[in-house]
């Protein structure tokens, strides 16, 4: 509770200059795709998962921090954080996933204020990429909710594609991650991706027009 009155403060006091659109989604509903497509229109992306792995890198401060709750256990013979042992470690234990988050939330949404700061009066928007937007409660930190909806068997089916993963860990990725109903409860805005690329682009086409007006206002 307190994480998230921290993070909801120190984000409302963040510059609402630049026009954000909260790009959210379950794993492979299409946000990687969807940010690449929004970046060749040149719309700025801003990643928390990439933001989320910079901060755990050899010698940063926050991969200090998880040896000293963890141990250096979660580190392998050459010093980087073993990832998979850290979600083995705190998939079944509520308050180590706790202490991970408090460690890794606040940095993330400063970071990626911070770069969506670099933005200001050069672009009209940016698309913050953060996947447990609605998770960690980050909704009223975004101008939009954009989210990207998809059925569940095809979420499953490119997911197998893609990583390769069992079906029982694409199973307990899902588990972790809020209903696509909430999602869409949440969303102001949302692109179907169940069918192809083009026609995804084409969502995406008239969203990025709408977003450009909306930023002038
Ligand atoms: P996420 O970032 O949400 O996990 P991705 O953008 O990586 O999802 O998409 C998951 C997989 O599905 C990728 O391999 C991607 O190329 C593929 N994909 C996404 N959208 C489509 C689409 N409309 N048609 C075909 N394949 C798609």
């Amino acid at each position: 509770m307190i994480l998230i009155i921290f993070i909801y403060l120190s984000l409302s006091l963040v510059d609402k200059a630049i026009y954000k659109i909260g790009l959210t989604g379950g794993i492979g509903s299409g946000k990687s795709t969807v940010a690449q497509i929004f970046s060749n229109l040149g719309v700025p992306i801003i990643d928390a998962d990439i933001i989320a792995r910079e901060l755990v890198a050899p010698n940063q401060p926050a991969l200090a921090e998880i040896v000293q709750i963890f141990s250096s256990e979660v580190l392998d013979s050459k010093g980087v954080l073993n990832r998979q042992y850290l979600h083995q470690k705190i998939f079944s234990n509520k308050q180590a996933k706790k202490e991970l988050e408090a460690i890794l939330h606040p940095r993330i949404i400063k970071e990626i204020y911070h770069q969506a700061r670099q933005y200001m009066r050069i672009k009209p928007y940016c698309i913050l990429v953060i996947p447990l937007l609605l998770e960690i409660g980050l909704e009223k930190s975004v101008d939009r909710i954009l989210v990207v909806d998809v059925p569940e068997s095809l979420q499953f089916e490119r997911v197998k594609k893609r990583d390769e993963f069992p079906n029982e860990k694409i199973k307990s990725i899902l588990y972790t991650q809020c209903s696509q109903a909430l999602r869409l409860s949440a969303a102001d805005d949302c692109l179907i991706n169940n069918q192809d690329l083009i026609t995804l682009a084409e969502q995406i086409n008239c969203y990025h027009q709408y977003y450009l007006s909306l930023a002038k206002a």
